[in-house]
């Protein structure tokens, strides 16, 4: 496998060189790693020290929902930490308080009240205790093509090979099929009674099972609408609660608020990061239904960190929340969504690399194909675990020389762009992206 080329191809800068004897890459060979330094960001585009200018086709790591300059929420920032840029736990503010509240608004059903911690992965950390708290069980059902997070738990219920080099992580996970119409020999429908089937076996000594109510990085699979209703309902049958980990599909990625809402479940705990403040301060929330919020009444809530509800973090998250409101963010998605989905449909139809189009809202995902008509993948699962790049990267990288930014993961572009993008962008980003399928077009067999 040949190494990754340094950004653009060029040599890396002084500020580049430093960073990379200095500073880990993460989820990388250090020799494989080579930084960018991104000296400016503005709208749904960012310009890097070299003057390279590009579209964010994927809100960096599927997070900055906002695009890079959303002045309420830095303001808000700004002001909090003018006001008291650090509290304890024990203490609140305004914006911790109104944040809770507007959580259990925008969150369907009964889900109402929030733990804060910093990130997707302590979300789910969180997610996963209160479930074992709540239910005197231990164990967690996840599936094989899911990422929940790189801490112990998270990394332990995740199911792509991330977590291979952490194993045997914490006890009492256990891993089930997917619904991956495309990759799977089970259909979606079967993969769920199989999981029914798991619980009965396993005795109903499951605490929850947890999923991503679309799948995020492992290649938005997207399930049949009845999916998740017949999870929820054998999730309960057998006496475990449903987790949604909406740390990736939250926050209108879909055209809804939440993933979840695309199906019309409302799960039990609910997990969220990234767009609950356009990625403008690290901040994770786990919400919980009231009957399990009154469970800690009387038990201890044994779960805490010193910058749990931060209050920059959630001063941001408040703001993001009130813009994504006050700007009609979600609506917003949907309609450029079905536009970037026509887009997307226009090239499959040009570049017989594609194999097959995934996606909604603005949450979309273009998997290939080494041969039309079937699927034989480019890269594999491994690959996300080994040195060197793949034709998927090289795609990726050819559309970043055209002037976008497009996240892949194992086989599949992610197009997810901040939910500001105008169809400008889009058009820019799609002729990149043109020009990148052409390399897996020349790279079929
Ligand atoms: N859960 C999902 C669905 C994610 O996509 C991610 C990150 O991509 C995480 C959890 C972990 O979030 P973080 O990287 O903020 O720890």
């Amino acid at each position: 496998m040949p190494e990754r080329e340094p950004s653009g191809g060029s040599e890396l800068n002084e500020t580049e060189r430093v960073d990379k004897e200095h500073v880990f890459g993460t989820w990388s060979f250090q020799k494989d790693v080579s930084p960018t330094q991104v000296v400016d960001a503005d709208g749904a585009q960012f310009t890097t020290a070299d003057g390279g200018q590009y579209v964010d086709f994927s809100s960096q790591l599927m997070c900055s929902n906002l695009g890079h300059s959303a002045d309420a929420v830095i303001d808000a920032v700004e002001e909090q930490m003018r006001k008291a840029a650090y509290v304890s736990p024990g203490y609140t503010t305004d914006a911790r308080a109104k944040l809770g509240k507007k959580l259990a608004e925008v969150t369907p059903g009964d889900l109402s009240k929030t733990f804060f911690s910093t990130s997707g992965t302590e979300a789910v950390e969180a997610a996963i205790k209160i479930a074992r708290f709540y239910t005197g069980k231990q164990k967690v059902v996840s599936r094989y093509r899911s990422y929940h997070g790189a801490t112990y738990g998270s990394i332990s219920v995740t199911g792509d090979p991330r977590r291979l080099p952490a194993e045997p992580g914490i006890p009492g996970t256990i891993k089930a099929p997917d619904p991956y119409a495309y990759g799977s020999t089970l259909d979606p429908m079967e993969s769920v009674e199989y999981i029914d089937e798991m619980l009965e076996l396993e005795g109903d000594t499951v605490a929850a099972i947890l999923v991503e109510p679309i799948v995020g990085s492992n290649g938005i699979l997207v399930p049949p609408d009845e999916y998740l209703p017949r999870l929820k309902e054998i999730a309960h049958d057998h006496g475990a609660l449903l987790i949604c980990d909406e740390v990736m599909s939250g926050f209108g990625r879909t055209g809804e608020w939440f993933g979840c809402d695309v199906f019309d479940v409302e799960p039990d705990i609910m997990t969220m990061a990234k767009g609950l403040t356009g990625a403008y301060q690290p901040l994770g929330a786990t919400i919980v239904t009231s009957e399990i919020a009154e469970h800690f009444e009387e038990n201890m809530f044994c779960h805490g960190h010193t910058y749990s509800g931060h209050p920059a973090a959630v001063a941001a998250g408040l703001a993001t929340i009130e813009t994504y409101q006050k700007e009609n963010l979600i609506d917003r998605a949907n309609e450029m969504g079905g536009y970037v989905g026509e887009r997307i449909e226009e090239l499959a139809a040009d570049h017989p690399s594609v194999g097959e189009t995934r996606g909604v809202g603005l949450f979309r995902g273009i998997e290939l194909s080494r041969r039309a008509d079937e699927r034989v993948p480019f890269g594999t699962r491994s690959d996300k675990i080994s040195s060197g790049s793949t034709v998927v990267d090289e795609v990726a990288a050819t559309a970043k020389e055209n002037g976008a930014y497009v996240a892949n993961m194992i086989n599949t572009l992610i197009i997810a762009p901040p939910l500001t993008i105008t169809k400008d962008e889009v058009d820019t980003a799609i002729d990149a992206l043109n020009a990148g399928l052409a390399v897996s077009d020349a790279a079929m067999d």
